[in-house]
């Protein structure tokens, strides 16, 4: 399921470009819709949140995580993003996709 078939949002960069996801999470995706209709993720215009991961530094990474712990969508953008399970992106301070590991 591709987000951009649900609706293209106008706050959030992650959603805007339909960055694929693994599931369907409906529910989780409205509370942030919601969210982001009265907020502006911190992350909005910032192409390192849509990068590849190999072309940030650990600067990069602990500026966004940074960013992350004071945006005020910050716990909608990680519930949704940990039901969903983007496939690229950093989401509330997560990288996805996740390592084999952390997708149990
Ligand atoms: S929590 Fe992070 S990734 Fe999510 S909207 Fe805010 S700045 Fe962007």
């Amino acid at each position: 399921m591709v987000l951009n078939q649900i609706g293209p949002l106008p706050t959030l960069d992650l959603v805007d470009l339909g960055v694929p996801v693994t599931r369907d999470r409906p529910r989780e995706y409205a509370v942030l819709q919601r969210a982001l209709d009265v907020h502006q993720g911190l992350c909005v215009g910032d192409a390192r949140f849509t990068a590849e991961p190999e072309t940030l530094t650990t600067t990069d990474a602990q500026d966004m995580r940074r960013m992350c712990l004071t945006c005020p969508v910050a716990v909608p953008c990680g519930t949704y993003a940990a039901a969903a399970l983007p496939s690229a992106g950093m989401w509330a301070g997560t990288q996805y996709p996740l390592e084999e590991s952390e997708n149990a």
